[in-house]
């Protein structure tokens, strides 16, 4: 068997593998938090929980812990990284980023979107609950929606938590992540897990 042809044979059993456990099993998603936006930890933790509860019916497993920026982040593993919003720069209905050329990270503006919701990001225990509670769970489907951009290559929808722009009125209790991205999410953790590059998905 020449080497190219035992190549592909190897990885067509990668594959088969992969399509068999993301069926039959519950891959586990290692996902990392950075922040590097200033907001206080109570709120990005509680967004990260809100993330879990959403990604829960594709059948994935999370296991999710804070990083200080800086430390290396283990390979196989997802990173969102909330970044500090730069007054002036930019698009302020930008809450996220799924940056290509970067399989392992996506980024979230938290400022962003308490300012969208009448908050003052410096004075977050000032916050009227109601709307605490909102910032969170907006803040937990902007991470979901940049993360099913990059671990299932979902496209922009009408509404629910891939519109292409999430506002402050959208209904939260109502978003899920939808039955037709579930195998595909399965598939992408375990290619992360695997160190298989993300843009080979299929569309299918
Ligand atoms: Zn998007």
């Amino acid at each position: 068997m020449s080497d190219p042809t035992r190549a592909t044979f190897a990885l067509a059993f990668v594959l088969i593998g992969l399509t068999t456990s993301s069926v039959y099993a519950e891959p586990l998603l290692h996902l990392s938090w950075v922040d590097v936006s200033g907001m206080p930890a109570g709120p990005l933790a509680a967004a990260i929980a809100e993330a879990e509860r959403l990604l829960e019916p594709s059948g994935i497993r999370v296991t999710a812990r804070p990083l200080p920026a800086g430390v290396q982040v283990p390979a196989g593993s997802m990173t969102v990284l909330f970044g500090r919003d730069r007054e002036g720069a930019g698009d302020d209905t930008l809450w996220g980023a799924a940056p290509a050329g970067c399989d392992e990270a996506v980024w979230v503006y938290p400022q962003r979107i308490a300012s969208a919701l009448g908050l003052d990001p410096a004075v977050p225990h000032a916050w009227p609950a109601a709307r605490d509670i909102r910032f969170r769970r907006l803040l937990g489907a902007v991470v979901v929606h940049e993360l099913l951009h990059r671990l299932a290559d979902a496209p922009h929808a009408e509404d629910g938590v891939m519109a292409a722009t999430l506002s402050p009125s959208d209904p939260v209790s109502e978003f899920r992540v939808e039955a037709e991205f579930h195998a595909r999410l399965r598939e992408g953790v375990a290619r992360l897990s695997a160190g298989l590059p993300l843009a080979a998905l299929p569309l299918d």
